[in-house]
């Protein structure tokens, strides 16, 4: 494929790695600021490199990007310059004033972290008392000023009993929601708390029959990156109608507050960092022939073991890279898509509970009858 195909559709933009939380489940450990982190000057020639570049839309996170002073001057930037302005924030930073000035910029979404329905589990999860206060707070200040308001939840073992609660919460708010699961890259959390299969199932079933059973105009929910991948049973989960692979450096982007350009910030590690704008311009690291070769180069037979033989390689590329190098220490290899949990599950458990309420659930939605799915997955790898 030709460089110039590649369309730079977001880029997510850790804006400072500091932060006034402590979150446990935190990717990049946020708290203190980098030592080197880009200047207003430089931050502004990357805004510029960005349009050049192409992309539609920009998202300021964290850390926490409201810690910046510049924060305003820079998403004025990104704004001025016609692309789409994102906030992803905790929500700490609670005031009508800093609300009604995001207003003003008409960002794209301001997104929220909510990690439970009970303010409790919430602030030991964010590591502050009242940051759930605080956090819905600021999420009433925001749709009261008619901001397009989302929430992300990360879950992981100590929150995943929380999601049926918060969107009771949640729905009829005009709140859309985006649900992901935690990855063990950050230092702060513990790996016990990762979700086994059945738990990491159960939440695209939980996406899966939010989707079903609630307007989307009352409860809109999706399920991120991690979520997903051919699965017979749970065609809903992403808003991508049809996964096309993982898009780091096809038509996502991540900047780490100091510079460091990587396909995808999820893909915390330093092996992996492509380039920094402040040696190359981002426009000229994009359209170089040999960046972000895992992704844009990629071939079948870089896969790893768990999806070398699947028939959807081709099309899949061995679904998230970032969720693949948790698992497994390798791209093109992840072992928790939901075609592969869903053999597992019903060449091993077609006759347990388990199975049998996954049977009935499909049942129920009209897809494939039992006999079906037995030849489905008679065979496959
Ligand atoms: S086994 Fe790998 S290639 Fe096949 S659907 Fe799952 S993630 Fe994609
Ligand atoms: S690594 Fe995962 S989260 Fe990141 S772009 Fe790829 S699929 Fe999406």
């Amino acid at each position: 494929m030709d460089v110039s195909s590649y369309k730079l559709g977001c880029c997510v933009w850790e804006f400072t790695l500091a932060c006034n939380l402590n979150c446990i489940h935190c990717g990049s450990s946020a708290g203190k600021k980098r030592d080197d982190e880009l200047t207003t000057e430089e931050a502004f020639k990357l805004c510029e490199d960005l349009k050049k570049t192409g992309c539609m839309g920009v998202a300021l996170m964290g850390g926490e990007p409201f810690l910046r002073k510049d924060f305003w001057e820079v998403a004025s930037k990104i704004k001025e310059l016609g692309m789409e302005l994102s906030v992803i924030t905790n929500g700490t930073f609670v005031d009508e004033g800093i609300i009604k000035r995001l207003a003003r910029l008409a960002p794209r979404v301001v997104a929220v972290s909510i990690d439970a329905a009970m303010a409790e589990l919430h602030d030991r999860i964010r590591g502050r008392a009242g940051a759930y206060a605080d956090s819905w707070e600021f999420i009433e200040l925001a749709l009261k000023h008619n901001l397009p308001v989302s929430v992300i939840t990360t879950v992981h073992k100590l929150n995943i009993g929380e999601l049926a609660k918060m969107r009771a919460q949640l729905k009829g708010r005009g709140i859309a929601w985006q649900i992901q699961t935690a990855g063990s890259e950050g230092r702060r959390f513990s790996k016990d708390l990762l979700l086994d299969e059945e738990e990491f199932y159960s939440v695209g079933l939980f996406v899966e029959s939010t989707r079903r059973n609630y307007p989307a105009d009352e409860m809109p929910v999706i399920g991120a990156h991690d979520l997903g991948f051919n699965s017979i049973m749970l065609k809903n989960t992403s808003l991508q109608e049809k996964w096309a692979g993982c898009q780091a450096g096809i038509s996502v982007l991540g900047v780490r507050s100091n510079g460091e350009i990587l396909g995808c910030l999820s893909i915390n590690d330093d092996k992996y960092v492509e380039g920094n704008v402040r040696k190359i311009s981002l426009y000229e690291l994009w359209n170089n022939p040999g960046s972000f070769a895992r992704s844009r180069h990629f071939k079948p037979e870089q896969a790893g073991s768990n999806c070398v033989s699947c028939k959807y390689l081709d099309s899949c590329k061995g679904g998230c890279n970032e969720m693949s190098l948790m698992k497994t220490g390798s791209f093109h290899n992840d072992p928790c898509c939901f075609w592969k949990i869903e053999q597992r599950l019903f060449r091993k458990e077609l006759g347990s509970p388990l199975g049998r309420i996954m049977l009935k659930f499909r049942s129920l939605s009209g897809g494939p009858g039992l006999r079906k799915l037995a030849e489905i997955f008679k065979g496959e790898r």
